[in-house]
């Protein structure tokens, strides 16, 4: 019985995330993405709710996991999409399956992590947004963007940890941010073309 609880918890979260849609702001990253082609757009989250995939975005690294996925708790390698009738215990191994998300005081996935700072590393602009910019280690990806040579920009409703390091702090909404910015790269590209 000890292992109903935590059970329907993960139901009701995959519930409440389900029932939600990405907003202007995860729309317009992915519309960012091709008006920049050729260049790269890589996204680097701490959310888990896969809406920047649901947008459109085609390069995401979710460094906190997904609200998408099942995983095997024993990890024994089982992966599969989180629906109603996802199995309770894995199939593979009969270890009780859980939610593919890094629950606060769990590791993060190593890999993910160091390929996330590889591209931060490699970043000719990076964008910090909407994070608190107090979540370890993932802050630190902006502070390494910056000391490798990138433009540091900093979009966010408030001042953050982040912001006496940022090249730019803008304080806007993601969704504002990114619309507008869209928005400026389109006509740019108009008068190009004329
Ligand atoms: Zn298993």
């Amino acid at each position: 019985m000890a292992d109903e609880k935590p059970r329907e918890a993960h139901d009701d979260m995959r519930k409440l995330f389900s029932s939600a849609k990405p907003n202007l702001g995860h729309d317009g990253i992915a519309l960012l993405e091709m008006l920049l082609q050729p260049a790269k757009v890589q996204v680097i989250t701490q959310n888990i709710d896969g809406f920047h995939q649901e947008a459109g975005s085609s390069w995401v690294l979710e460094i906190h996991g997904t609200t998408r996925q099942i995983v095997c708790s024993r990890e024994c390698g089982y992966a599969a999409a989180w629906t109603d009738d996802s199995p309770r215990l894995c199939p593979v191994c009969g270890g009780r399956t859980r939610p593919n998300v890094v629950w606060f005081g769990e590791a993060l996935n190593e890999m993910l992590f160091e390929l996330a700072e590889e591209s931060s590393k490699s970043a000719d602009i990076f964008f910090a947004v909407g994070t608190s910019g107090v979540v370890q280690p993932a802050a630190g990806l902006a502070l390494l963007a910056g000391n490798s040579g990138a433009l540091t920009v900093e979009v966010n409703l408030s001042e953050t940890p982040f912001t006496q390091f940022a090249d730019h702090s803008i304080r806007a909404s993601a969704s504002d941010f990114f619309q507008e910015l869209c928005k400026a790269l389109r006509s740019k590209r108009l008068r190009q073309v004329r």
